[in-house]
């Protein structure tokens, strides 16, 4: 308990000096590939998979360069080139490679996404430097030294992580942990000359960011975006007025966890491959949960789990309706995001392969009881513990029972996850 576990010592400082600087902070062949690449810097539609592959697969230390520099942050808060780098290597370092999803890449990912949401013009002007290098640091190091299972795994299996955080976000605990331990090493300080004030309030805003990203504070995260909506407040010109810190901090955590949950939202052929490598990793938990004789996660047993039917879950259940309370917020900015995420739900929808339907008094099938997604709020137990409560009908919508209230709206049960999605006492992997 004496120190943390997945610090590794590493030396990044001894090849850099500022006159032997990559021009993207990264040593590659392919630097031109690397700057028509980064010419969508600042757009939603950025290719990373491109970014690692034209940066010698450094695409954290490579974003986050590029994004400091587009944003002027290490003249800002007087950032040394070299200690910066030698930081953010190390960090890139301390993702594991061989976990499928998430490592380094799904890291740049969320910090490029992070970086796109912090322009939105519905934000002009409203957060403060030091807000926004906050938010772009609790994104870079938000899932760092992830060991590719869900702190539901790590619970169920005794592991040391959960005994040091007593089973309450156990990895996002961990990450925030790492992340800031990692300063300490040579030449890694990269805010060694913010005022002490400025540190303080800095740790506080990741600390916040990052527990965020726990899936299971969503609920309550999303039920208190709904309530910012509906009391928002804009200037003239469009731009929302968050006067108080509070404010602002409950956009940027709920800003990180859309980044977090933005694979969906992205160019088709970018989610396909980000959803490839969620199940490869779930499968994988699958496998040590079936080699250990545990009851295999949902959605991680590769033998039973419908790609498909989790990812349209995943999006009417959780992505969609955090992504449209975040469209109300920053209207009309994520227009064009709604679009697509609405397109590829509909694409999946359509890549369900189709079977005969069951006889209508039937009782529920195995099939179908595998789709019962069931969303509980933090802390709360089924209403009435029934899991056919809520259930998605053929065309992935929620069915309501007829004594329902139609106008009440109900947190959804439970924790359906697609790709994410193990219905585990209200814990999900993500
Ligand atoms: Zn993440």
């Amino acid at each position: 308990m004496s120190h943390i576990s997945g610090v590794k010592k590493l030396t990044h400082s001894s090849s850099l000096t500022s006159a032997a600087l990559p021009r993207f902070g990264v040593k590659t062949e392919q630097e031109d590939a690397l700057a028509r690449e980064l010419n969508d810097l600042n757009k939603w539609g950025l290719n990373i998979f491109h970014v690692a592959e034209y940066s010698n697969s450094r695409p954290l230390s490579c974003i986050m360069f590029a994004i400091f520099q587009e944003r002027d942050l290490l003249k800002t808060f007087r950032i040394p080139v070299d200690t910066f780098i030698t930081y953010v290597m190390t960090l890139e370092d301390h993702y594991h490679a061989n976990v499928a999803y998430h490592n380094s890449l799904h890291a740049a990912d969320v910090t490029q996404s992070t970086h796109v949401l912090l322009s939105t013009p519905a934000l002009d002007a409203v957060f403060t430097d030091l807000e926004i290098l906050a938010a772009l640091f609790a994104a870079a190091i938000h899932d760092v030294d992830h060991p590719g299972v869900s702190n539901q795994f790590l619970i169920n299996t005794n592991s040391e992580l959960a005994l040091m955080y007593n089973d309450e976000s156990v990895l996002e605990n961990h990450h925030l942990a790492v992340g800031f331990k990692l300063l300490h090493e040579e030449n890694c300080d990269i805010f060694q000359n913010l005022t002490k004030r400025q540190r303080q309030s800095l740790r506080k805003l990741v600390i916040d960011m990052v527990l965020a990203t726990d899936m299971s504070k969503h609920m309550s995260l999303l039920a208190d975006l709904k309530t910012m909506v509906e009391t928002k407040k804009v200037t003239s010109s469009g731009v929302l007025m968050l006067d108080h810190y509070n404010d602002r901090i409950q956009v940027l955590r709920n800003m990180v966890h859309c980044a977090d949950l933005s694979n969906p939202t992205k160019p088709l052929a970018v989610y396909r491959q980000w959803t490839e490598r969620i199940m490869e990793e779930f499968f994988r938990q699958g496998d040590k949960e079936r080699e250990r004789g545990m009851e295999i996660s949902p959605m991680c047993d590769k033998h039973t789990a419908s790609v498909e039917k989790s990812q349209v879950g995943f999006i009417d259940y959780i992505v969609h309706p955090l992504w449209e309370t975040w469209g109300d917020l920053v209207h009309p900015d994520a227009q064009e995001i709604l679009d697509t995420l609405e397109d590829n739900r509909d694409w999946y929808q359509s890549t369900i392969p189709q079977s005969p339907s069951p006889p209508p008094d039937a009782p529920h099938n195995e099939l179908e009881s595998k789709f019962q997604f069931e969303l509980t709020l933090e802390g709360e137990t089924g209403q009435d513990g029934d899991p056919s409560h809520n259930h998605i009908d053929s065309h992935g919508q929620e069915a309501k029972r007829e004594d329902e209230e139609a106008d009440e709206w109900v947190p959804p049960p439970l924790t359906l996850y697609p790709g994410v999605l193990p219905v585990q006492d209200g814990h999900v992997p993500f």
